[in-house]
């Protein structure tokens, strides 16, 4: 597909005087956690091929990691920029929904959906996001709010309120838990106050997410009917026909069965029982962070459960797939900012520390981000695919 019209970040970045070397891999609709649901193919993650690079936006992370591009960017409705950076060892931040326009970016699910930068330093990260945030006006969901230079937030060593939940920790097995702790001894060392608090979210945001999202992309999706946009079945001999051929060649397997899951959620009979719940806790959500916002200024997790997984280990079962953004929707469904920092392993392969914010305090989470960039230097790692020279 080669698009009639730049997106208003593409936009953006070219006013910048950047240049763009290519459009990367990514799953269908950017549905997935793997990078393994496109029709590209799937992408490896250089710092071990046999490896997901994490999804959706898991090309965008691996052009960086394989030390292809300096910046890239991705959208992220559920963890999708976070996720990969984990697993890819990048700086991969979401700004708050609203921060940086989303016009020309196709629609997954418009309550969710964000752009964001992966890169491989924090101040790099900042300097791209300056340029992309502020209102636009050809998306009506993008945001007024003032747009700071992130770049000039990254210097004082301010100290930080950060909430750490229990729950999410006791999720982490041994390693990824003496990981986390050495992270927080760190961040107790540099001044800051560490508190355990109890957030009991993790049962239901995978089943919250998983019902919101794929209701409101079915009805994004409702739009690609072989008529208007996309794929088009040539020999349909009714209007009907064409519809469900076009549809049934033109979509993957992941992104049928979110249409399935979303039209089921939206039907007369199961409306009340599935979406509005979710909607109703989506909100309940947004207030436990509220609360939890009153007290603290950060709140820190693990951004990934592990380090990237291997290919085709979830094939069989997509619930098992879902489950490896536990860690990141909840930020999607709050509202929030979230950024993934590089300074966890696990098997010898990366993890992410995930910094959740205030909304629009993105500032405090790139000065708490390069803070630990300055006590926990991460840039001497290197995938073994970017330390080969080129010939
Ligand atoms: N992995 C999640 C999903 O498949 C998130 C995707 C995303 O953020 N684009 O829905």
């Amino acid at each position: 597909f080669i698009p009639p019209y730049d997106a208003t970040v593409t936009q953006k970045m070219y006013d910048a005087g950047m240049v763009l070397l290519g459009k990367t891999n990514m799953d269908e609709f950017a549905m997935g956690s793997a990078t393994n649901h496109s029709y590209f193919g799937p992408t490896s993650n250089p710092f071990d091929l046999n490896r997901v690079p994490g999804g959706s936006s898991g090309g965008s992370a691996a052009a960086l990691a394989a030390g292809l591009a300096p910046i890239s960017t991705g959208s992220d409705t559920g963890g999708s920029i976070r996720q990969p950076a984990s697993y890819c060892h990048l700086v991969g931040i979401k700004p708050t929904y609203g921060r940086i326009s989303r016009y020309g970016m196709i629609a997954f699910a418009s309550s969710l959906d964000q752009a964001g930068v992966f890169a491989h330093t924090t101040e790099d990260a900042a300097l791209l996001l300056s340029i992309l945030c502020g209102v636009d006006e050809k998306d009506s969901t993008s945001s007024y709010e003032e747009v700071p230079d992130f770049s000039k937030s990254l210097e004082s060593n301010q100290l930080y309120r950060i909430a750490v939940p229990s729950s999410f920790f006791a999720a982490l097995d041994s390693e990824g838990q003496a990981e986390f702790r050495r992270v927080l001894t760190t961040l107790e060392q540099m001044g800051h106050t560490v508190s355990w608090i109890d957030l009991p979210i993790q049962d239901y945001v995978i089943p919250t997410y998983y019902t919101i999202a794929p209701a409101e992309a079915s009805s994004n999706l409702a739009r690609y009917d072989g008529v208007r946009y996309g794929h088009r079945h040539e020999n349909a001999h009714t209007l009907e026909e064409l519809y469900s051929l076009s549809r049934t060649e033109g979509f993957g397997e992941e992104v049928k069965r979110r249409i399935l899951m979303g039209t089921y959620v939206l039907s007369a009979g199961y409306y009340d029982a599935y979406y509005q719940k979710a909607l109703l806790i989506r909100q309940h959500l947004k207030q436990v962070f509220a609360k939890t916002f009153e007290s603290f200024d950060i709140i820190a997790t693990p951004t990934t459960l592990s380090a990237a997984f291997l290919h085709n280990a979830h094939d069989t079962d997509p619930v098992a797939m879902y489950y490896s953004d536990l860690c990141t929707v909840s930020v999607n469904l709050a509202d929030l900012p979230g950024i993934s920092i590089p300074v966890m392993q696990h098997q010898g392969l990366p993890f992410g520390l995930q910094l959740i914010g205030r909304p629009f305090d993105e500032a405090t989470l790139l000065n708490c981000s390069a803070q630990i960039e300055r006590a926990l230097p991460w840039h001497s790692t290197h995938s073994p695919i970017a330390m080969q020279e080129v010939v």
